[in-house]
């Protein structure tokens, strides 16, 4: 028989990047190939975020597009699975009748069953955790199953870098925020299973690890009177051999410990990169947004941070036009982000989400064009200080994992022919894209480059060669064109 054809969508955080690897690699396992045309495809999935209205309207007109198609091939299975599926459940085949599948993130282990069901002529399946107030604690965790032993190196963004979850859910009940309805309640999972994990994804040749959780620093697992911490998770992976690299997002501002910022500072696999979104630099909004902390506490957490891992990248996320947000409070906002100068910011407009507490409670009053001005505004003033911050570098050699061709190159441009020169994407240990010129071999190496120009969200590069003919014994700087 021939293999069924499998065709994925993937929109959203690391959190669903992941999701789709494990169920491409239980798919893989019941005979499915992964193909890039629609047209060949026998199941056409779409792994869906609901965090903005924005990723919802896509994932709505990316289906709204397939209306046809499905008329064409009635036999094509048509999903949606992730975080749309789980908040909108029957909403979804109201607005798409054609879909055949949908199925929650907590439910994605049932995702080949489901398939085949539908293509023995089921009907219609949806699979979908409990709400948070469907059940006790204990049955609503239940169904909320973490999904992960499986690896597909095949399905990462490279094989050499991997996510790594570590916690799901959440408990933090941001007024604005879906997740904690849509993943469920926070859950670390047990280290020993981590720790697992993260040898079979270095047997498997993977040198970088991105441990992944909503609130990751909030990681605790309790067992047997012993409670393990992400400090003390990272003390274990960052024994196995192989690994060569340790990063986690994201951090909650409140639960950044001196312990774990001491792994940090003392552990070298460990990069000094943290991401803490701040969201906001006024005590009202915070207070509004229920985040649990002031911007006082914030401004604490930085000094503590800088003290203990002096040079660290620190970025954020902030919501501007949050309800009845004024003008003087965007001022603090932006007065927040010139004064902790972060690496980056990720700026959110602020969108309203069914079934949070700021939808039930506060009116989404800011007018669009106001959060659309905020929004520039505050990126305008973080990319002056990130192309600030990144002159810094010019001059300077830096490590890089070199992950692939540049966007502008084209994902598998030149790859095929060794000794090609191209355009090539390495990361720095604290999180910054040099651009530089190489060859496929050097994918998947840690290379030294020197600096020569810099953009508020780009270093420029060249690779130090190292020469070991006596007449060319120093290192030498090949300028090759960018
Ligand atoms: N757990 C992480 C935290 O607390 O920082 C972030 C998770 S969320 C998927 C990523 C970012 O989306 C948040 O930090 C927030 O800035 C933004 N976000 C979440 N809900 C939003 C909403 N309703 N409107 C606009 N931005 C939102
Ligand atoms: Fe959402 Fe807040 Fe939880 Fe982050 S901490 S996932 S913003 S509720």
């Amino acid at each position: 028989m021939n293999p069924r054809q499998l065709y994925i969508e993937t929109v959203g955080c690391q959190m669903n990047v992941l999701d789709s690897e494990m169920v491409v690699a239980s798919l893989r396992k019941r005979g499915y190939e992964l193909t890039h045309e629609l047209e060949q495809a026998d199941a056409i999935l779409f792994n869906t975020c609901s965090v903005r209205e924005q990723s919802e309207n896509k994932t709505y007109s990316a289906l709204g597009r397939l209306r046809q198609f499905k008329k064409r091939h009635p036999e094509k299975i048509i999903g949606v699975l992730g975080c749309m599926a789980q908040k909108d459940q029957k909403l979804v085949f109201d607005r798409a009748p054609f879909v055949d599948l949908v199925v929650g993130p907590g439910q994605l282990h049932q995702v080949p069953d489901l398939l085949d069901e539908i293509a023995a002529g089921s009907g219609p399946k949806m699979a979908v955790s409990l709400g948070r107030r469907d059940g006790t604690l204990d049955e609503i965790k239940r169904s909320h199953e973490t999904f992960d032993p499986l690896r597909d190196p095949t399905m990462r963004p490279t094989p050499f870098q991997a996510y790594l979850r570590i916690q799901i859910g959440c408990d933090k009940f941001c007024t604005y925020c879906v997740v904690p309805m849509t993943r469920g309640p926070e859950q670390g999972r047990p280290p020993e299973q981590i720790v697992a994990e993260a040898r079979t994804l270095a047997d498997q040749g993977c040198v970088e690890i991105t441990l992944l959780g909503q609130t990751v620093n909030s990681y605790r697992y309790a067992s047997g009177g012993k409670t393990t911490r992400l400090a003390d998770l990272l003390t274990s992976l960052h024994e196995i051999d192989g690994i060569r690299r340790l990063k986690f997002v994201t951090n909650f501002p409140k639960d950044m410990t001196n312990e774990l910022l001491t792994a940090v500072r003392d552990l070298p696999k460990v990069s000094s990169y943290l991401h803490v979104p701040a969201q906001s630099g006024s005590n009202r909004i915070l207070q509004l947004m229920k985040r649990g902390y002031t911007v006082e506490d914030y401004r604490e957490m930085m000094g503590r941070l800088r003290e203990f891992v002096p040079g660290a990248a620190v970025s954020s996320d902030f919501i501007v036009g949050f309800c009845g947000e004024t003008d003087d409070e965007y001022q603090l906002t932006a007065e927040l982000v010139k004064e902790c100068r972060f690496k980056n910011s990720f700026i959110f407009k602020y969108s309203e989400r069914g079934g949070t507490k700021a939808a039930e409670m506060l009116p989404d009053d800011v007018p669009f064009e106001v959060k659309q001005q905020r929004n520039n505004d505050l990126l305008a003033i973080q990319n002056a200080i990130s192309e600030e911050d990144n002159q810094a570098f010019l001059g300077r050699t830096v490590e890089v994992l070199v992950e692939g061709p540049s966007k502008q190159q084209g994902a598998d441009a030149g790859l095929a022919e060794e000794g090609h020169v191209l355009q090539l994407v390495g990361r720095t240990s604290c999180d910054r894209i040099v651009v530089f010129e190489g060859t496929p071999r050097q994918v998947g190496q840690f290379l030294p480059l020197a600096i020569y120009d810099v953009s508020p969200h780009t270093l420029f590069g060249a690779v130090l060669t190292h020469e070991h003919r006596p007449e060319l014994s120093e290192f030498a700087v090949v300028r090759l064109q960018v």
